[in-house]
């Protein structure tokens, strides 16, 4: 602002000298041309009239012939020794300065004066003399410029105030949210300021995501010690039940294999929340691998079928499908799917799974024949914790479906579900083809 305003007073002060000088010289042309009307030459003498003026306004006036004689009128004292050997110049204004003072000089040829070796009419002003009604304009826009100027720091002083008392309540209310984590605040922005209130929103809306995250993750929380009381509380059962009751090595041997068993299930737990964890935290950051859906496939099905019991079967329908990315994560949703599949199916049930390519996408593909998922619940299925049927499914939590949504979507990729109830799900993961 300062500078613009320094800016601005130094272009006036070059704008001015250059006008006041233009104008001064015009003057002075002018008033030479208006009063040599009244010179003239009569018989070779030379005829001045009445009206004529040695001195009009700020313009003093003398005659001069060609070698610098004076012929009429008289230079003032502090003029008269640089005036006397200043060469005559015909229609041509001149500066010279003269004890730090300026003039302007112009001469202007007496017509039909050859006679007498030219005459001349010389004119000259001092600039000092000449600009001081200019000085009057000057000084006054500097006047001008400094009141718009004070006018300006007065009301950016004025609205600063009410600006920053603006952003010192949102700080205000932030500093509160940080000491409390009391989520519900919001910031008021409903401001006049425009720029404030659009930050105050955008603020608002921030903490409406961080509230909800927050939430989420009480939610989580809760719902990871709901899950890890039942296991827990089986173990601590079998525990005292050994210890109260058991007396036979057939009863440890049960409660060891429950124990067994339900420990099993929390370090699953938390193997999963873990994988979880890690790819929220951007932490697990992906591997490049080549992934060949075939190879994994093949690998999970054959472990698989090892582990299914009641004359379940699966089939393959390997077809090349490579790609890039994290194969250990990758192999954690191929599971995630045939084991769900598995656990669905009726008695000697059959699983098919098949890989290929469908456009631009590599898929895995596992198609089971059993009980199905009623529309209600397919859109839950991903949901953290979300189980259809709790009594159907003693060994899950709800989470591998999510954590294999997550994993899918870190590639790039989705995994699709198709279902039926009483005739079988159709789970597809797809990866975008590298
Ligand atoms: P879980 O470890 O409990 O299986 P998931 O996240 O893998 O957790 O699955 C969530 C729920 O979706 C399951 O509890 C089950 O009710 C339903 N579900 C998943 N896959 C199938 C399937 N192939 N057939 C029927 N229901 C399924």
């Amino acid at each position: 602002m300062l500078i613009m305003a320094l800016i601005m007073l130094v272009m006036i002060r070059i704008l001015s000298n250059t006008a006041v000088e233009y104008d001064i010289k015009q003057d002075l042309r002018k008033s030479i041309e208006q009063n040599i009307r009244n010179l003239s030459m009569e018989n070779g003498n030379l005829q001045i009239s009445e009206d004529f003026q040695y001195e009009s306004e700020n313009v003093r006036f003398l005659i001069v012939r060609q070698d610098l004689e004076v012929i009429s009128g008289e230079y003032p004292k502090e003029l008269q020794e640089m005036l006397q050997e200043f060469s005559v110049k015909n229609r041509v204004s001149r500066s010279i300065v003269v004890d730090g003072a300026k003039y302007y000089v112009r001469d202007e040829h007496i017509r039909r004066s050859w006679l007498k070796n030219g005459l001349y009419l010389r004119g000259f002003v001092k600039k000092a003399d000449a600009e001081s009604h200019y000085r009057v304009i000057e000084w006054s826009s500097y006047l001008c410029i400094a009141g718009v100027l004070c006018v300006v720091l007065a009301c950016e002083l004025f609205w600063s105030k009410r600006i920053s008392k603006e952003l010192k309540k949102m700080c205000q209310t932030a500093e509160r949210i940080g000491l409390n984590l009391d989520m519900s605040q919001r910031m008021e922005d409903d401001n006049r300021f425009q720029e404030i209130a659009v930050l105050a929103q955008a603020n608002n809306r921030m903490l409406d995501r961080m509230e909800q995250t927050f939430q989420m993750q009480e939610q989580f929380t809760s719902d990871i010690a709901h899950e890890l009381r039942t296991p827990v509380s089986v173990v601590m059962a079998q525990c005292q039940y050994t210890q109260e009751r058991a007396v036979s090595k057939e009863d440890f041997d049960t409660a060891f294999g429950v124990i067994y068993k339900q420990s099993k299930k929390i370090d699953m737990m938390i193997t999963q929340l873990l994988n979880f964890s890690r790819l929220d935290q951007d932490r697990a950051l992906l591997q490049e691998e080549t992934i060949d859906l075939v190879e994994i496939a093949e690998s999970v099905c054959e472990t698989q079928q090892e582990k299914a019991k009641d004359g379940i079967s699966i089939r393959m329908h390997l077809e090349e499908a490579v790609t890039t990315g994290d194969i250990g994560l990758i192999v954690i949703v191929i599971q995630n799917l045939v084991t769900n599949a598995v656990k669905f199916s009726h008695e000697g049930g059959q699983i098919d799974v098949s890989t290929g390519i469908e456009g631009e996408w590599v898929y895995a593909r596992v198609e089971d024949r059993g009980i199905g998922i009623a529309p209600e619940d397919l859109e839950n299925i991903f949901r953290r914790f979300y189980q259809c049927d709790t009594s159907r499914n003693a060994e899950g939590f709800g989470l591998g479906l999510s954590l294999s949504e997550k994993i899918a979507q870190k590639h790039g990729g989705r995994i699709s579900v198709s279902s039926e109830v009483g005739k079988g799900s159709v789970f597809t993961l797809y990866l975008p083809q590298k």
